[in-house]
């Protein structure tokens, strides 16, 4: 506070006791019991007190904050492989929060020469559908503990069109960080199928393209940083209040099938020879690699071919890839996660006090069922579903199973899913009449 004593205060106007301004009609001050205080200091206080409240929640965060290889090692629990979208992803989200947990020092960043100002690193990722990318970005808002929301950008419309526009987006992360802003702005938002909205043909240029290259155009604010009018509670109970929030910090990931991403990657690492003339180019001789070998070679360029315009791909200075899952890493998802569908239903099962049992024949023929369906992991549950289905529907009324097997065995020279049902220790069949002893489970 400036120095001023009582004889100095008598004779002088009134000013403000932090930096000396004279009261006039354009700079009032507010008096307090020993001093007065003018508007821009107001502001510059309010400023200093809400960086405390920064620094207090990344002090908090800190703590927490995992290392890139410990995030790996707990999405190993969840996500099967993957190793290289793992690795990135970690990387990634350790780099953007220790940033966000370094910034809070204002004076330090408006000095001459003080920190380096970092930029955030978006993530894009491209894989099959069914090979973990919502699973990947679900895990790891789950080890950092920030909010998190899941879109689809399929639903999303430019604002103004029927659908949702991008704003409904951070709406949702806001509801979803309890109204808090600060920590809805170090959230997370995922969007899904951003492969879907590839611009529209040139033949339909006339068209506006609003689900489209519109919805693109209108990511690209948000992604960048930008502040957004949002609403906190009830408008229409007259409760609402409009709350904005910065998207500066809030980390965006965005994921897509890309279908024939290998077929451009491979095109632009090895042109076909699109020659003139009778002499047919030598393409024998190319192996045609696997689509995992293929895709470790994706650049960014690769995404234009989709429709995905370059400033939008430039916004994503991350991109990483999910591989095409095999049946060996099928056989592992079934049984290896923390949350591994055998492991549920066994638990579903032992509810009732029966123990569930698979034999490796069964496993390998339900994983060879979701590979023959090509959706990825994403097909397991419902075949298991399928399998257990009739058992599940009985064995609540029956007394007296102590275990159910899975196995397969050859029915009319097919492979077939078979579930038995053995009685428990003590029990005898007589006891059961309803009990058909051995139930047979749909085959897809
Ligand atoms: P998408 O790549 O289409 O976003 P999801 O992450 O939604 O796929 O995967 C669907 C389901 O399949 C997940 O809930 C999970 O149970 C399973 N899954 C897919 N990939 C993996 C994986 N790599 N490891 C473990 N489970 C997986």
């Amino acid at each position: 506070m400036a120095d001023t004593t009582p004889e100095q205060q008598k004779k002088s106007p009134p000013a403000c006791s932090f930096c000396g301004a004279e009261k006039t009609a354009e700079t009032p001050l507010i008096a307090g019991n020993d001093g007065m205080i003018c508007e821009s200091c107001v502001q510059l206080a309010h400023q200093v007190v809400s960086n405390w409240s920064v620094k207090k929640q990344c002090t908090s965060m800190i703590n927490s904050l995992r290392t890139p290889k410990e995030i790996m090692e707990h999405l190993d629990g969840y996500v099967i492989g993957q190793q290289e979208a793992k690795e990135t992803l970690s990387v990634a989200v350790y780099n953007h929060y220790l940033r966000l947990l370094n910034q809070g020092d204002i004076e330090e960043v408006m000095q001459p020469g003080g920190t380096t100002e970092l930029e955030k690193s978006n993530v894009l990722m491209a894989g099959p559908s069914g090979t973990g990318k919502t699973l990947l970005v679900k895990s790891l808002a789950h080890v950092i503990g920030v909010p998190i929301v899941i879109a689809d950008a399929t639903t999303l419309t430019q604002a103004g069109y029927v659908g949702d526009d991008v704003d409904s987006v951070l709406q949702r992360l806001f509801e979803v960080a309890d109204g808090d802003v600060q920590r809805a702005q170090w959230g997370i938002v995922y969007i899904d199928e951003i492969d879907k909205l590839a611009r529209a043909g040139a033949g339909s240029a006339a068209v506006r393209d609003v689900s489209g290259e519109g919805v693109q155009q209108a990511l690209l604010k948000m992604v960048e940083g930008s502040q957004v009018k949002l609403t906190k509670g009830d408008k229409r109970r007259g409760g609402g209040e409009d709350v904005m929030i910065d998207t500066t910090n809030i980390l965006f990931i965005v994921g897509g099938a890309f279908p024939g991403l290998d077929k451009i990657i491979s095109e632009r690492l090895q042109p076909s020879n699109r020659g003139i003339g009778f002499h047919t180019a030598d393409v024998q001789g190319a192996v045609k690699k696997h689509v995992n070998e293929i895709l470790p070679a994706l650049q960014p360029e690769d995404f234009q071919q989709f429709g995905i315009i370059p400033e939008f791909i430039g916004r994503f200075p991350i991109i990483t890839f999910l591989e095409e899952l095999d049946i060996e890493a099928l056989l592992r998802i079934l049984q290896e996660p923390r949350n591994a569908l055998v492991r549920q239903y066994k638990q579903l099962f032992q509810y009732q006090g029966v123990s569930l049992e698979f034999s490796e024949a069964a496993l390998n023929n339900i994983a060879q069922k979701a590979m023959d369906r090509g959706t990825g992991a994403r097909g397991l549950r419902g075949i298991m579903e399928s399998v257990l289905r009739k058992t599940m529907f009985e064995l609540p009324s029956k007394e007296g199973i102590g275990t159910c097997i899975v196995d397969e065995q050859t029915v009319n020279d097919a492979a077939e899913i078979i579930v038995s049902e053995i009685l428990g220790v003590g029990m005898d069949e007589a006891d059961l009449p309803y009990c058909e002893g051995v139930s047979r489970a749909v085959n897809e």
